[in-house]
């Protein structure tokens, strides 16, 4: 078979249906062993759990083409790791970490004409997902799930350069003390819409979420984790137990640390510190870094040193070895990287 003939320079961030995808099932207390198809549609009952109470969790990843030619995922391992503590924390049943690893390698391979090449920008980015799918009208978990992967061929996150954005503090919070803000489950998502779309309306990028209970410590974005760089080059990331664990932003601090030998610190990020950081950038696997130029408060507006115009330099250093990891141009850290065939 040969490479799809897409455009994937011009490519965005849309579906796109591709051939197959995974389907595994859940019932009588196990998981099948999982298939193949062509179906890109799921049929269940009206009153599926999902439906009505929004059981459902997921992941994000990306399977791209590296320099040499090969294909590969990076750190699938983690993604399995967080849905497993995702699903417990939804009382669903874990999807077993190794199949889930081994799901995502046989969707890449029956997709892989879809895998843009290497230089083009573009990945095809996979969403492994899980949703209670027998009837339940009482509020209890469902007894039956689906565990699904499709994946779609996505364009370059940053098409002409890394423009730096603009976010607000908002009035809403994004995750409760002890609730739900450290899993990836579309419950979070659901919630967030209303503080994205005014954000939007309002000629902001992105939202910025304080910890819900003080509103004075910095927690994330509605789907990135905050990294921040001091004026004497420490790179800073707030810790939470309502923050999802990034995979980006954790291999981000391990680049920092072990390859780029800077100072880290997890620690509680208070806002009123923000104003004295020299760089600022959200992480996640869509952008891997997008660099934050100003953050509007009330009124009153932080403008970073790094300015409108480009990354700020331990920003940009960061970016340019996870990137050069991930396309295989410097070398990974053991485990880092999954080969595909
Ligand atoms: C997925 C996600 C991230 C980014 O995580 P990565 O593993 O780096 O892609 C950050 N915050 C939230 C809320 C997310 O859902």
């Amino acid at each position: 078979m040969d490479k799809k003939n897409i455009d994937w320079s011009n490519l965005g961030f849309g579906y796109i249906e591709t051939e197959k995808r995974f389907v595994s099932n859940y019932k009588n207390g196990a998981w099948d062993e999982g298939v193949l198809t062509e179906d890109s549609k799921v049929v269940i009952s009206e009153c599926a759990g999902v439906l009505q109470y929004a059981q459902t969790v997921f992941e994000g990843l990306k399977a791209y083409t590296t320099e040499d030619g090969k294909v590969v995922c990076f750190r699938p391992d983690l993604n399995a790791s967080r849905f497993a503590d995702s699903a417990s924390r939804l009382e669903m049943p874990v999807f077993p970490e190794d199949r889930f690893v081994e799901a995502v390698v046989e969707t890449v391979k029956a997709n892989i004409d879809y895998v843009p090449p290497y230089g083009s920008g573009a990945t095809l980015y996979l969403r492994p997902y899980m949703f209670g799918s027998n009837p339940v009208i009482g509020v209890k978990p469902a007894e039956e799930y689906q565990f699904r992967i499709f994946c779609t061929p996505v364009g370059p996150y940053f098409k002409g350069g890394a423009k730096p954005i603009t976010i607000k503090v908002s009035d809403f919070d994004r995750a409760a003390p002890h609730g739900t803000g450290h899993i990836k489950a579309g419950l979070n998502y659901a919630m967030s819409l209303h503080a994205i779309v005014t954000a939007h309306k309002e000629g902001f990028d992105e939202n910025m979420y304080l910890d819900a209970a003080t509103r004075t410590k910095v927690e994330e974005t509605g789907g990135a984790n905050f990294l921040f760089v001091t004026k004497d080059g420490k790179v800073v990331t707030p810790k939470s137990d309502s923050i999802l664990p990034s995979i980006t932003r954790r291999s981000l601090m391990t680049v920092a640390k072990d390859i780029l030998g800077l100072e880290v610190e997890e620690r509680t990020v208070y806002f009123e510190e923000v104003k004295d950081f020299a760089e600022c950038g959200l992480c996640g696997t869509a952008a891997v870094i997008s660099p934050v130029g100003k953050i509007y408060d009330h009124g009153n507006e932080i403008c970073f040193p790094s300015g409108m115009e480009e990354m700020g330099p331990v920003t940009k250093k960061l970016y340019d070895t996870l990137t050069g990891i991930q396309m295989g141009r410097l070398e990974a850290p053991k485990g880092w990287i999954k080969e595909i065939q």
